[in-house]
């Protein structure tokens, strides 16, 4: 099977330090494969988009050699898609009342995400008076093998995830209308043809939600490979919360060669050029993951 891998950011700000580490990843682990790489704007979020964020992002990742294989996907084009898988899924959603308070509030556990895990509170039908908020999807109860998703990460090693304690029933569609990231991600992972996902950690609990979804939409799994997050000195994830610098663009060399030392690629300083950089950073890449 040809590889085909992407890079899927979401355009709420500036390519920055810690995005950088998960875009050069991707690609290098597409040329190294000899395969292609999609670039797809994630602007589903419409709340998060900040106006001229992806253009900026399109524009760095050329400036550091990156370019879209193919015509860049933007999920604000694809509703309809994600209505149709939506209603492939009719059997196991269900609508939920429930507000992000009164889910914190029931006091149960926390995912490792640090969102709380849902009660199941809706599950059985809104109660009298209650309106439809959101809508979930219901996962297997704990103690359903089904509900236990076990996938080898390219980086991380063999990771197993139940998703009744990690995280519960899981929201497709949102309280403002908006779809759900991990409804869109796996519509169009799998109508792109990506065969493997390269991405920061922090979307490693996302994962088993993606696979059990592909499951009932019968979509292939991709493989996946998860690269540690680059973290600021007081241990914080890099993001535009955290108020990661954006890259400097008048050296992208140095952005790309920083970016290759937190992926623990070893390579002399001497690259003077962007191509240089790849030249080197694609075998390098090779020698540890193909
Ligand atoms: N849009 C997501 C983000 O920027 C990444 C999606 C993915 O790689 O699966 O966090």
């Amino acid at each position: 099977m040809s590889y085909l891998g992407r890079f899927a950011p979401s355009p709420s700000g500036p390519l920055h330090a810690g995005s950088l580490v998960a875009a050069l990843a991707s690609y290098l682990d597409a040329r190294a494969h000899h395969g292609r790489w999609l670039l797809r704007i994630e602007d589903i979020d419409e709340a998060r988009t900040v106006p001229g964020a992806a253009e900026d992002i399109i524009q760095a990742l050329a400036a550091m050699g990156m370019r879209s294989d193919a015509e860049i996907v933007w999920q604000s084009a694809r509703k309809e898609r994600y209505e149709s898988a939506f209603k492939k899924l009719a059997s196991w959603t269900y609508p939920c009342a429930c507000s992000r308070k009164e889910i914190a509030d029931s006091r149960i556990n926390f995912g490792a995400d640090g969102a709380a895990i849902y009660p199941g509170t809706c599950r059985a039908g809104l109660a009298a008076g209650r309106e439809a908020r959101a809508w979930r999807l219901r996962v297997p109860d704990a103690g359903d093998a089904a509900g236990v998703i076990t996938f080898e990460d390219r980086w991380q090693g063999r990771i197993t995830e139940t998703l009744a304690s990690s995280v519960g029933d899981f929201v497709l569609k949102r309280a403002d209308g908006f779809w759900a990231y991990q409804l869109a991600v796996v519509v169009d992972d799998a109508e792109q043809g990506v065969t493997d996902v390269v991405r920061g950690a922090d979307l490693q609990d996302s994962t088993a939600r993606q696979i059990y979804l592909q499951g009932l939409l019968k979509l292939p799994v991709p493989r996946y490979l998860h690269v540690p997050v680059v973290t600021n000195a007081a241990g914080e994830k890099l993001s535009k919360q955290t108020c990661a610098q954006a890259l400097d663009l008048s050296q992208p060399v140095h952005e790309l060669m920083m970016a290759a030392h937190r992926l623990g690629l070893e390579l002399k300083p001497a690259q003077m050029t962007v191509q240089d950089f790849w030249e080197a950073a694609v075998p390098a890449w090779a020698r540890r993951f193909v």
